[in-house]
């Protein structure tokens, strides 16, 4: 049966580094007999340029009867207004489809020295659907408001149901990894909001005896991960702090280029790399495709698990394991991990060590890195 992805190439360096995470999809797709098929469709600026919004809602209708979605960066940043057609493809997704979970790996690779301490595999599993983030907050209208033109005012959500359901997911995935959990928060501050996020974190640790459990205050939390980030595991936390300190754990395994993710819910799951469209180096095929391409294996993973299909979860191994095969060598990096590889030569390479490996990839690479 054909597994339908819905590609969608964003801005900036969204483009580059879809065409090199579909190449390697093209060379998985036929080592192992996916039956992969691909639709692309335009969000961002070339969506807005042609029907002047940046997320037109069939969209919406296409990713929800699609398999799996692709989703390149976006430069949301330079988005005209909402009112103007400037929606955010990424956080609209995340709200339509309720991909809760966002699950952020930083793992160093094997012959690549972390950016600094001791190596680190660990995988941030950060709330995606409430928090701080105005665009998705509420059910009407934004969550940011501006009573005069000298007071603004932000409207931070935390719901029992939203701070139970992830505290689920890093636990559950904590019994696929080393069994540990890290709840980050700012209760000691945020004492009503964080105060009822970590009330449920700690309800649901009593239910994973089996599962060592700690907090840690985001403050510290921050300095903790670039003095040794290897005694973590599964960290669980709200929206924000998620986003950033998954920038920070990556960039300390040893590049933001590296950084993979998965937004996924109970039906839906969208590949995405962590960071964003990186205006500066757009165009110049210099960007690392590592980030997407390890985020496709993360769906590939997803897909597996969820069909109970062994064909897909070797195939999201095996791209894992033609990463690390690639990224040991130092002739194999991009730039941004000190290496002179384009974009494009750069999936090459990872493409051809998936076509010739001989290696039957099971139980490597993705595991623990996908919730149940
Ligand atoms: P960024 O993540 O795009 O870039 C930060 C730095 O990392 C830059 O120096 C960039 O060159 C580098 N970088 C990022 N990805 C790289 C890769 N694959 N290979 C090599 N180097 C890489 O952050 P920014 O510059 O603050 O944001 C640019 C735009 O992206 C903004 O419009 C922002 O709103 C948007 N953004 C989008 C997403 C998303 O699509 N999910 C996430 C974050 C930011």
């Amino acid at each position: 049966m054909a597994i339908r992805i819905l590609v969608l190439e964003g801005d900036g360096i969204g483009p580059e580094i879809t065409a090199a995470t579909l190449a390697v999809l093209r060379a998985a797709d036929r080592k192992f007999s996916l039956g992969l098929t691909f639709e692309s469709a335009a969000i961002g600026w070339a969506s807005h340029k042609a029907v002047g919004t940046t997320f037109p809602d069939a969209i919406e209708q296409k990713a929800k009867a699609a398999d799996g979605v692709l989703l390149g960066p976006i430069s949301h940043n330079d988005y005209p207004p909402r009112e103007q057609g400037g929606l955010n493809p990424s956080g609209e997704l995340r709200k339509r489809l309720d991909l809760y979970a966002n699950i952020r790996p930083a793992r160093s690779r094997a012959g690549f020295p972390p950016r600094c301490g001791a190596s680190v595999d660990l995988v941030i599993v950060r709330e995606n659907t409430e928090g701080f983030y105005a665009d998705r907050s509420m059910h009407v209208g934004p969550g940011e408001l501006m009573p005069t033109p000298d007071l603004a005012l932000a409207i931070r959500k935390i719901t029992r149901q939203g701070s139970t359901r992830i505290a689920e997911a890093a636990f559950k995935l904590a019994l696929q990894r080393r069994k540990k959990v890290t709840c980050v928060h700012k209760a000691n501050v945020l004492r009503v909001s964080d105060g009822l996020y970590l009330e449920c974190t700690r309800a649901v640790a009593a239910r994973y005896p089996q599962v060592a459990y700690e907090e840690r205050i985001i403050d510290a939390m921050a300095a903790l991960l670039i003095r040794d980030a290897s005694p973590f595991d599964v960290i669980v936390t709200t929206n924000m702090y998620g986003d950033i300190l998954s920038d920070e754990a990556s960039e300390i395994s040893g590049s933001l280029g590296l950084a993979a993710s998965l937004n996924a819910g109970a039906e839906h799951a969208v590949a995405q790399a962590q960071h964003g469209s990186a205006p500066d180096i757009a165009g110049k095929n210099i960007a690392n495709p590592a980030s997407l391409i390890g985020s496709a294996a993360m769906l590939l993973a997803w897909l597996g698990e969820r069909r109970a299909d062994d064909k897909l979860t070797r195939a999201a191994n095996a791209i894992e394991a033609a990463l690390d095969r690639v990224i040991a060598s130092p002739d194999g990096r991009t730039r941004d991990m000190g290496g002179t590889l384009g974009t494009d030569a750069f999936a090459k390479r990872v493409a051809e060590a998936i076509s010739s490996s001989t290696s039957p990839f099971q139980g490597e690479g993705t595991e623990g890195c996908v919730p149940e």
